[in-house]
């Protein structure tokens, strides 16, 4: 199954498939762009964000990502950080720091169980009524 979108970089129509909404040829330009962003870093030791974009001519929303993604680190005396989406700490990657991440998995954690109690529960007082498939949509007029 696919769906013809909107590329977000170029608005071109493409068949998507899976992950990012980019048509293919915006995608291979971002994977270029990594590599020779990867690499910059790699030769450039303690370069820093703004030093990439101007050198490799990339937006510091799209390295930010990378780092959020994993997919880029730092080294550690360039000192980029991304704020951790959760209680706003520095974090060398990744979206949360390892805090909120315990935190985080911990909440999931009893949120599934929970749901698998009370799913558990209304299965059990719904026996032997079938599901109201579609019976609400003809009072939509
Ligand atoms: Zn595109
Ligand atoms: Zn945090």
């Amino acid at each position: 199954m696919s769906d013809i979108v909107a590329c977000r970089k170029c608005g071109k129509l493409f068949n998507y498939m899976l992950g990012a909404r980019i048509c293919p040829a915006c995608k291979k330009l971002q994977e270029e762009k990594f590599v020779e962003v990867k690499q910059y870093i790699r030769e450039h030791k303690g370069a820093n964000v703004k030093e990439v974009c101007e050198q490799c001519d990339v937006e510091s929303k799209q390295i930010e990502l990378w780092i959020r993604q994993e997919r880029l680190q730092f080294s550690a005396e360039a000192g980029v950080k991304v704020p951790c989406e959760s209680c706003g700490k520095m974090i060398s990657g990744g979206k949360i720091c390892s805090e909120c991440r315990n935190k985080l998995a911990g909440q999931l954690d009893s949120m599934l169980k929970k749901d698998v109690a009370t799913l558990k529960a209304e299965q059990h007082q719904g026996k032997g009524k079938k599901l109201n498939g579609g019976t609400g949509m003809h009072y939509r007029h």
